[in-house]
């Protein structure tokens, strides 16, 4: 265990298993959450016994994404050592924010995607906005059949999720619709649209990915770090992580306008009335 709201284990050989546990908040992500997420996913990719890595989750959903409630997120940068080389944390203007989702979002997203060994998510419920920047970033991903997927940024004024793989997850043409309407998808539509590999019933989740990241633990480590480094060799030439760059340039363009025009860093208006209460929002 590394934290309690982010659990870690081995439950076989070779596979070690990181439990998203802040069930009460819907594993909701504060940046002490994701901190210790980065820390663990570290002590995987460190551990030479481990070949694959399967992040899941406690609670009725696998993650409502950022926390807007976090008071002084902002001065929490302070509290942990960095592991980009962005700073500012501290600076006025569009600066302090531009660098905290430079480093926790995109930067870990990224980060976390390039880790040299298969990683597998296991998600159920709803997964929300940030929530799919912690899916996004395995190589493997199942759902159960009650999983729902949703960005809502562009009703809250911002254009898509800090690590922008909307098109490479859903392809273009969806990946508009998805961010337009800001309407939910199901797991059987995510998995048509090839965003996931598996959707299995809710009680199979758990077995099912374990079981197919046994079968991948048996293969050599070296050679799964090389093969996912040629997979994502190949999306990367296709621009993915300049198109990611402009993204989230734009994604903070529309922070600062929000912040002029309405004083926070979203657009209240478009605050979906599930979220509403959260209005001390950093982001
Ligand atoms: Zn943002």
């Amino acid at each position: 265990m590394t934290n309690e709201t982010i659990l870690y284990d081995t439950p076989m050989p070779g596979i070690a298993r990181i439990v998203l546990n802040r069930p009460e908040t819907r594993n909701a992500q504060d940046t002490a959450f994701l901190y210790a997420l980065n820390d663990a996913f570290d002590r995987a990719a460190h551990d030479d016994e481990v070949k694959v890595i399967v992040l899941s989750a406690n609670g009725p959903h696998f993650s409502s994404g950022h926390d807007l409630r976090e008071v002084d997120a902002h001065g929490n940068m302070r509290k942990h050592a960095t592991v980009s080389t962005w700073g500012g944390f501290g600076k006025p203007g569009a600066e302090a924010q531009f660098a905290r989702e430079q480093e926790i979002y995109l930067g870990f997203s990224e980060r976390w995607r390039n880790i040299p060994k298969p990683t597998m998510a296991l998600v159920h419920g709803k997964v929300m906005i940030g929530g799919l920047m912690l899916m996004w970033p395995c190589d493997i991903v199942i759902a159960s059949e009650d999983a729902e997927f949703l960005d809502h940024s562009v009703a809250m004024g911002v254009g898509g999720a800090e690590f922008f793989a909307h098109p490479w997850e859903m392809g273009v043409r969806k990946a508009k619709e998805f961010l337009f309407t800001a309407d939910w998808i199901g797991a059987r539509e995510a998995h048509r649209l090839g965003m996931l590999n598996h959707v299995v019933p809710r009680a199979e989740l758990e077995s099912f990915g374990l079981a197919m990241a046994g079968r991948i633990a048996q293969k050599p480590l070296f050679a799964l770090r090389l093969v996912k480094q040629a997979v994502n060799s190949a999306q990367d030439v296709q621009g993915r992580v300049s198109a990611m760059q402009t993204s989230f340039a734009l994604h903070h363009l529309a922070h600062a306008h929000n912040w002029l025009a309405h004083g926070r860093s979203v657009d209240p208006g478009g605050v979906m009335p599930a979220i509403k209460k959260h209005d001390k929002a950093a982001d």
